[in-house]
């Protein structure tokens, strides 16, 4: 049984996203995602002992371009652009134009004069140094001025898509979700989050709907099928609308992704959820928790490697997956020769 405990607003949401680490993976306190799901259903025993991320916030939170977008000020106060260029105070002589740190020129016997200049930002200048450790000082993760660029770009990506603007303006963007959900066998209250770029109001319109902003390398139609399954992203989906539909003002039907490619230009694609992958989702969410609750309170974290003794269990053969053989489409899910033939 899925509850609906609170629903965070971006800022808050930012210092949480921060605390998830502070209980242990594996302790029954800790509050995990699908995405912790998806990974313990692959290997319990890697799950769980596996380091925290160092900051929380970058590694589980939503994507720059997000904030940027919709909390601009949650970006600032928790990012900052390292500037291109800083401007340095030299010693030049007005004559012959020469610097250095002596008080006069001695070619032209003048008094050198106090000038300010532009220089490439340079981590080894002392100025440099100092803006960087008053940023860190404050709990700011310091970018480089390209990346923050990067990310402004997918922000304005975001902004200027009708489609993704209309949903996000539809309610408050970049919520997260917080929840529990008990196991009916062992009665394990697992504590649950979820992060919602899009919450339309449930009154309102577009109230069946809910979805997030991810970044991926490819966002091309077939590679995003492929992510969502390998990423386990329709467990997210079902999770975000269990934990919302236990809740009875709220009755969501639909999960959408606003998909920003990671690489300028900073491609923006729109994906629907299925009905069938949202079915998928639910039924393998409802597995992973019950057999996460059975291994949360056994304490037990299996390995995926066998232990037996002879040579077929012990090296597992690797094989060419079916889609790069027999996959849809005649040039083996590769879809460029197609699209190329119909000269699309
Ligand atoms: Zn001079």
């Amino acid at each position: 049984m899925f509850r609906l405990t609170n629903v965070l607003h971006a800022g808050a949401g930012a210092l949480e996203l921060q605390n998830l680490t502070a209980n242990a993976k594996g302790s029954t306190q800790r509050r995990i995602s699908a995405a912790d799901l998806v990974d313990f259903g692959l290997c319990p025993h890697r799950w769980v002992t596996a380091p925290d991320p160092e900051d929380p916030l970058v590694a589980f939170g939503p994507p720059l371009p997000e904030w940027l977008a919709w909390a601009p000020t949650i970006g600032q106060n928790f990012f900052a652009a390292r500037p291109a260029t800083y401007e340095a105070r030299v010693l030049k002589c007005p004559n012959c134009g020469s610097k250095g740190p002596a008080a006069s020129c001695t070619k032209c016997g003048l008094r050198r004069q106090n000038t300010l200049v532009v220089r490439n930002w340079s981590t080894g200048a002392n100025y440099c140094q100092q803006w960087e450790e008053q940023k860190q000082a404050l709990g700011l993760r310091v970018l480089s001025a390209r990346t923050w660029e990067s990310a402004r770009l997918g922000a304005d990506k975001l902004n200027g898509d009708p489609h993704v603007h209309a949903l996000m303006a539809a309610g408050s963007p970049s919520q997260m979700l917080l929840g529990t959900y008990t196991d009916p066998i062992n009665g394990l209250v697992v504590p649950l989050w979820a992060w919602a770029s899009f919450l339309p109001e449930a009154e309102g319109p577009k109230g069946q709907l809910v979805g997030r902003v991810l970044e991926t390398a490819n966002a091309d139609p077939a590679q995003w099928e492929r992510s969502v399954l390998g990423r386990g992203l329709h467990l997210e989906a079902a999770l975000t609308m269990s934990l919302l539909n236990s809740e009875p003002s709220n009755n969501r039907s639909k999960y959408v992704w606003a998909v920003l490619e990671k690489a300028e230009p900073r491609l923006l694609a729109r994906r629907l959820l299925s009905n069938e992958g949202l079915t998928e989702g639910h039924t393998r969410l409802q597995e992973l928790l019950a057999t996460y609750a059975q291994a949360c309170a056994a304490g037990t974290w299996p390995n995926f490697e066998r232990v037996g003794a002879d040579f077929q269990d012990a090296w597992r053969t690797a094989d060419i997956a079916d889609w790069l053989t027999g996959g849809a489409g005649d040039h083996g899910g590769y879809l460029a020769p197609d699209l190329v033939e119909q000269g699309v």
